[in-house]
């Protein structure tokens, strides 16, 4: 397979902390490769290592086929664009200016394919509008745009629908499928909210606490999903207490949520939580999702 991205035993350490532990990853060239972990497991810390603003402790990685300590890494780099954190853009300007900006630090004229980017990133309407008065979305775009400013063929985006409202959700998401189909873009995204990467995502890297737990396709993924049902309840520590008692599988997703796997007697179920105090409030049968097939693998808990 072609890899866009590989990192070898990639480490990184602060102190005594070492955030991030022999990580490998590979990013198929094509893919939207969907980087998942909990709060703090290392999901930026990582992006910040490839995107060359942090250097590995230990070990490294390989862009376009370049070590990241070979000088021609920097030409691998301008074929990658990168909203890390929150997308560097000047709030006193429109979002033409902005991008008007980004052309020039990269020496290209506005006239190629400016207007036709921020048409793209659903932002050519908004005229003499500074960006400070944008919403959150706009903005996100607009830090998409400046990332898609130098024509890459490989786009990061660290947490990228984090904090936005479901219509910038939605508008991220078909920005992202439109640059995958459109351009043959090559996306890695990070991120916690996992029913929204699994509409997005072709390949998965599970990571937590610093380590990979596991690469897979989307398709090997959803072929590798169980059965379940998923519960509401009162109070999930109650339910699984009870669950292990019988000695069932499952996945406890919140205070008041879980999803079981095997087969369950209601009844009997009910009954004995009621005993606990303890109701049963929904229950449905679904297909393992992509949050539950996380939490199986790394063990359950949530973030911390
Ligand atoms: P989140 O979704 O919360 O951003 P994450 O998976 O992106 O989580 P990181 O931001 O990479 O996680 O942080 C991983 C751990 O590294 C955290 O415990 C964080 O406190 C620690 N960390 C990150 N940067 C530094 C730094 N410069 N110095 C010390 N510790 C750091």
């Amino acid at each position: 397979m072609d890899y866009v991205l590989v990192t070898k035993e990639l480490s990184k350490q602060y102190g005594h902390s070492k955030i991030l532990n022999n990580l490998s990853m590979h990013v198929p060239k094509g893919a939207i490769y969907g980087l998942v972990g909990k709060n703090g497991a290392g999901k930026t810390t990582l992006i910040r290592c490839i995107c060359g603003l942090q250097k590995p402790t230990s070990g490294g990685y390989t862009l376009y086929a370049k070590k990241h300590f070979d000088p021609r890494i920097t030409q691998a780099r301008r074929r990658m664009g990168a909203v890390v954190e929150t997308p560097s853009i000047f709030l006193d300007m429109t979002a033409e200016e902005n991008l008007k900006q980004q052309y020039m630090i990269l020496g290209r004229p506005s006239e190629d394919g400016l207007h036709e980017l921020l048409e793209l990133v659903g932002l050519s309407d908004t005229g003499s509008k500074k960006v400070k008065n944008f919403s959150l979305g706009m903005k996100q775009r607009l830090g998409i745009a400046i990332a898609l400013a130098g024509n890459p063929d490989f786009l990061v985006l660290d947490e990228p629908v984090n904090g936005l409202d479901p219509q910038g959700v939605v508008e991220i998401r078909e920005l992202i499928l439109r640059l995958h189909e459109e351009r043959q873009i090559t996306v890695l995204i990070s991120s916690h909210i996992l029913d929204e990467l699994s509409r997005l995502a072709t390949h998965y890297g599970f990571i937590d606490r610093g380590q990979m737990v596991q690469e897979i396709s989307a398709e090997d993924l959803n072929a590798a999903c169980r059965k379940c049902t998923r519960i509401g309840v009162t109070d999930t520590g109650i339910l699984a207490r009870v669950l292990d008692e019988y000695q069932l599988e499952y996945s406890i997703l919140s205070d008041t949520e879980a999803d079981i796997f095997g087969t369950i007697g209601i009844t009997e179920l009910t009954l004995r939580l009621s005993h606990e105090n303890c109701e049963i409030t929904t229950i449905k049968e679904r297909g393992e999702q992509l949050e539950s097939y996380y939490l199986r693998l790394v063990g359950g808990g949530r973030d911390e």
